[in-house]
């Protein structure tokens, strides 16, 4: 079955197409400025060097209609026709409490997720785009959606919970709900195959640090805490977020600066974190480069970041009562051995033991960083979302196809 997966923005529209007979990416690439003048569409079809092509791309049913115009393109094409495409999968922001797990797009789907715009308003209208853009140009073709807060459903009330007059909580469902749960899934499955024992019986810390970054704690292969928040602000300093902060802060700042909430609001989500404290850059890369030639904002921001990692996973093995491994993944965590290296120097009383060589291999495999006698291993794993999203499809479309089954199967609870 050869899988689409599409995750799809405000401006652009990411794709990946797999053929699930041995999960081979066929091709991918991305459609960006959609709705803009002189949109690019980036195709790059199997191992061969990527094409670009920049044209009119007005709407997000024009940029699927292009992009399945070049699947099936003479000479950069991958497939004969583009009923070859089985089934299609999208990434989804956010499920609310709705979908605790992955479904298959139905009429109830479509107005779930529309309910929750107001959760992820920047997220879930553009995904509701994609799907629609997707069931115009292919009508026949099953579509499923994976949601990221879906793995995190699993929390017990104890960590889902605000300290807030609960009313809030029935009336508009302010509550913790994490992110990054696709790639946790899948990233903790990977490990529990690396280190040979079954997820069921492992208590992991997930740190998934990208642009946005979370700790996740894993306790037998299911979410029982995690550091984003109701939005994907909650947690530790990430590129341009500010993380934790005492909430305080907010009016006492709109007061002091005469800003609006919108500009409060924009000052957290976008001019924060690494970039505010640094002074220099949201990029982990530049920032370490700045600090090793002596910059001292750029120091002192890498060290509240890595400080803030650290004391996300010493409060997870706490709430596990335990920890078997911690886990990096995503651009910083893959592949900064310095950022690594500086949240486990401070956790050797947990039983962390770094390997420094180990630390400083790059490779795209899983891989332990942790000396062979360490109590509690570290490891590099690194995160395939869409791979993930591609197996959720291809399970439910198989599923929903077998003699017993009575329609759209695995619909989460509430749905
Ligand atoms: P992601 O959101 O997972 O795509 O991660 C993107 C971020 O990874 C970038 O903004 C960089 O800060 C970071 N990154 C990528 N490569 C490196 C590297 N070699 N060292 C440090 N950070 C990196």
């Amino acid at each position: 079955m050869n899988v689409l997966v599409i995750n799809s923005g405000s401006s652009s529209l990411k794709y990946q197409l797999y053929d699930m007979r041995d999960e081979s990416i066929l091709a991918k690439g991305r459609v960006e400025r959609i709705g803009m003048d002189s949109s690019i569409l980036s195709h790059e079809p199997g191992n061969r060097p990527e094409v670009r092509e920049v044209s009119e791309i007005l709407d997000h049913t024009t940029a699927v209609r292009k992009v399945l115009d070049m699947l099936t393109h003479r000479e950069f094409g991958v497939l004969r026709t583009i009923h070859d495409i089985e089934a299609v999968g999208h990434r989804v922001v956010h499920g609310g409490e709705s979908f605790g797990e992955s479904v298959l797009v139905t009429p109830e789907v479509k107005l779930e997720i529309r309910r929750l715009f107001d959760l992820a308003p920047l997220h879930n209208p553009a995904h509701m785009t994609g799907i629609s853009a997707v069931e115009s140009n292919l009508p026949d073709v099953p579509q499923a959606v994976v949601f990221d807060t879906a793995f995190h459903q699993t929390m017990p009330p104890s960590s889902y919970l605000y300290a807030i007059p609960t009313v809030l909580y029935r009336k508009h469902k302010i509550r913790r709900y994490g992110f990054h749960g696709t790639s946790v899934d899948y990233v903790s499955r990977s490990a529990a195959e690396f280190l040979g024992r079954p997820v069921s019986g492992l208590k992991l810390v997930v740190c998934h640090i990208g642009n946005g970054a979370s700790c996740t704690a894993v306790l037998h292969g299911k979410s029982y805490d995690t550091s984003m928040g109701m939005t994907p602000l909650e947690g530790l300093m990430m590129g341009t977020r500010s993380g934790d902060l005492d909430p305080a802060i907010v009016p006492y700042t709109i007061n002091k600066e005469e800003l609006t909430l919108n500009e409060v609001n924009s000052m957290l989500n976008k001019h924060s974190g690494l970039l505010a404290v640094s002074g220099i850059s949201s990029d982990m890369r530049e920032v370490v480069q700045a600090m090793e030639s002596g910059n001292e904002s750029a120091r002192l921001a890498f060290e509240m970041y890595a400080y803030r990692i650290r004391k996300y996973i010493g409060a997870y093995a706490a709430a596990m009562n335990g920890l078997d491994a911690v886990v990096f993944t995503a651009g910083v965590g893959e592949n900064s051995d310095v950022l690594r290296k500086r949240v486990c120097e401070g956790l050797t009383f947990l039983g962390i033991e770094l390997d420094e060589a180990r630390n400083a291999v790059r490779s795209g495999e899983p891989r332990l960083i942790t000396a062979d006698g360490s109590r509690v291993a570290a490891l590099v794993v690194p995160t395939n979302e869409e791979l993930l999203i591609a197996r959720d499809t291809y399970r439910l479309v198989a599923q929903s196809r077998t003699p017993e089954s009575s329609g759209p199967s695995g619909t989460g609870k509430g749905t």
